[in-house]
């Protein structure tokens, strides 16, 4: 089989046989691969210096038996930064979670893919609390991914909800409800829901702008996980 090249970020990777390892990478192109990366754990090995999760980078890989294997590949960022304090560690480790679990296999998304880079990049290098950057990744990956709720007004009949304070909120439904009608899972201030509105409309190349007061980002927190855990049918233990 002819070689491919492909651009890609390394989501996960599980190690098998004795130097083996086996790397679940979003790509530009293909969406999410599975790639077999043979020898890269011998000391000398020339894909050793990309084969470790969060490592952005260029692969060349061909396919045999229908597997890719790993044939080269050259870094081209290793976001090694994120690995120097357990809070952007914890931060990065729940977005290429999330990103393995929303990605599909072999169709490509830009959007999704550079929302991706992104957050890892300021999450390494971005000077904000790095739970601001993964809140911002939710919020956008829910308004890629087609999920945006409907918050100006009652997702049930339509009655609108600004002025409110408090507002409550249903994962089930997708969105704000007003007093009247029933199912909410949530009830978050109306500083907060504007602030999800606004980070999923952000560019994800200025995701370093989010800054959230404590009260908001605790809010958030809860909501758009718990959210994005029902929509993504991805239950995640916090
Ligand atoms: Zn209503």
């Amino acid at each position: 089989m002819p070689n491919e090249t492909l651009n890609g970020i390394v989501l996960r990777t599980t190690d098998y046989r004795e130097s083996d390892r086996i790397l679940n990478v979003l790509t530009k192109e293909r969406g999410l691969v599975t790639v077999s990366a043979r020898g890269c754990r011998r000391p000398n090995s020339r894909t050793a210096a990309f084969s470790s999760q969060f490592c952005y980078g260029e692969m060349v890989t061909h396919e045999r038996d229908g597997k890719l294997i790993l044939s080269a590949a050259s870094v081209l960022e290793s976001f090694y930064s994120i690995r120097e304090s357990y809070e952007q560690l914890i931060s990065a480790t729940r977005i290429v979670m999330l990103a393995e679990r929303v990605a599909s296999r072999d169709i490509s998304n830009d959007q999704f893919f550079l929302l991706v880079y992104h957050g890892l990049s300021f999450i390494a290098y971005g000077r904000n609390d790095p739970r601001d950057i993964e809140l911002c990744f939710i919020a956008k990956l829910l308004s890629i991914m087609g999920y945006t709720p409907i918050l100006a007004s009652c997702v049930q009949c339509g009655r609108s909800v600004r002025g409110q304070r408090m507002i409550r909120f249903s994962k089930t439904h997708g969105g704000s409800l007003c007093d009247n009608c029933t199912g909410a899972s949530h009830t978050v201030s109306a500083l907060s829901l504007e602030a999800f509105r606004r980070m999923m409309r952000l560019d994800s190349r200025d995701m370093g702008k989010v800054v959230l007061p404590d009260n908001v980002r605790a809010e958030l927190d809860r909501l758009l996980y718990d959210y994005a855990g029902f929509v993504f049918e991805y239950p995640i233990k916090r």
